[in-house]
């Protein structure tokens, strides 16, 4: 074993202090505060590898709520680290710095147990964090002890990965494209594996807009909204099983007013899944035939976008998926693969023609839940796995 992969098994407890450190950090995505202190403590660590630290502002997320106003969400900074700019082999590593759980959240204590930690964002994804920052740490002792310069990284961690990446894309585009790979450090499925093809997503709304008026004075003079959406929502319920694989969740139905008032806006949430690129359209467009169809007085307009492409399993990924797996056997796991149906930062990577193993991460469990956990073993275990592919790749060269 390269000395530079051994070390990792001597860093065990610093890996699993820092993971405790940074998951006691709430980093909800739109708690800024925390987002900002956990960048600081991110940048800090990288200090002794990094040729440069770039923290981004990024955009506000717009969004708009249940009255149907726009209203702006600031967001926390982006980080991008970067070593060897100018080597001919470019890796890309990256990883989500915020959470599912707001501040307020009940869920904040990191708990520690014979095999697991338990706490929020443990496994999704600060478990991940920890492991690209060693798998980096043990990369630059074999740089250092080889003068091997063949391979250069960028680090991209964004803070708005759990909102679908809407102002992190253009860090993305800017930072990524060129790259040969990319490694993204979600976690691994919960038996160990990792993910291969990954369906797409879309988050969109659709705003009613009628007229209000007194129940009881004048009801007929009031065009109600809340029907309105109610009738969106069945006919964006009644696409699934159109296309083959394409499902469109009504989530959430906001809007309203007090009994005595006819509504005059509501707002119909949904989500969109789809295994293939050239269905975009096609659904797009029977989502503007059901914005086409707004009954007289209703006014119907169409927001949102699709924003993770499908990751679909070319045969560029497939051999990068191979490379990891050789690199697993020789350290004792049996890596497969499985699809997933959910999406992440893979996806879009994917689709700036950046192929990338995007389940790098720790093993563990539970995400987006209050019993998120993490096995501890799977911090050295995966940053191994992803130190010893960096190597094996800067080794075979260009
Ligand atoms: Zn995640």
């Amino acid at each position: 074993m390269d000395p530079a992969i051994a070390w990792i098994d001597s860093q065990q407890t610093a890996m699993e202090r820092l993971l405790i450190d940074w998951a006691s950090i709430n980093t909800g995505t739109f708690h800024l505060a925390g987002v900002q202190r956990l960048v600081d403590e991110v940048a800090g660590q990288f200090e002794p590898i990094a040729e440069s630290i770039l923290r981004l502002p990024l955009a506000s997320h717009h969004e708009t709520n249940a009255r149907g106003e726009a209203i702006e969400m600031p967001l926390g900074d982006a980080l991008v680290i970067t070593r060897r700019s100018d080597a001919p082999l470019q890796a890309v590593l990256a990883i989500h710095l915020d959470t599912v759980y707001p501040v307020d959240s009940p869920f904040q204590a990191v708990i520690c147990s014979d095999e697991r930690i338990e706490g929020p964002g443990v496994a999704d994804a600060k478990g991940g964090l920890v492991v690209l920052l060693y798998a980096l740490l043990a990369f630059e002792h074999y740089v250092a002890a080889t003068g091997d310069q063949r391979l250069g990284w960028r680090v991209i961690l964004n803070s708005d990965e759990e909102i679908g990446s809407p102002c992190s894309a253009d860090v993305f585009a800017k930072y990524a494209v060129g790259a040969d790979f990319g490694l993204v450090y979600e976690p691994s499925l919960p038996s160990g594996n990792l993910v291969g093809e990954r369906g797409g997503s879309g988050n969109f709304a659709i705003v009613a807009r009628g007229k209000s008026a007194h129940a009881g004075r004048e009801f007929a003079a009031g065009r109600n909204a809340v029907i309105a959406a109610a009738e969106v929502a069945r006919e964006l319920h009644s696409l699934n099983g159109r296309w083959p694989g394409v499902t469109i969740n009504v989530a959430r139905i906001d809007g309203g007013s007090p009994y005595n008032v006819v509504p005059d806006v509501a707002i119909v949430r949904f989500n969109v899944r789809y295994p293939k690129p050239e269905l975009e359209a096609e659904i797009s467009t029977a989502i503007d035939q059901i914005v086409a169809g707004a009954a007289e007085g209703i006014t119907l307009t169409r927001e949102g976008r699709f924003s993770a492409p499908p990751k679909l399993f070319d045969p560029q990924y497939q051999t990068l998926l191979r490379q990891v797996r050789d690199c697993g056997l020789h350290l004792g796991l049996d890596l497969a693969w499985e699809r997933s149906g959910g999406v992440c930062d893979g996806n879009r990577l994917a689709a700036l023609g950046v192929p990338n193993v995007d389940t790098l991460g720790v093993r563990g469990g539970n995400i987006h839940s209050t019993e998120e956990f993490m096995w501890r073993a799977s911090l050295a275990e995966r940053a191994k796995l992803s130190a010893s592919f960096l190597i094996t790749k800067s080794l075979a060269g260009k």
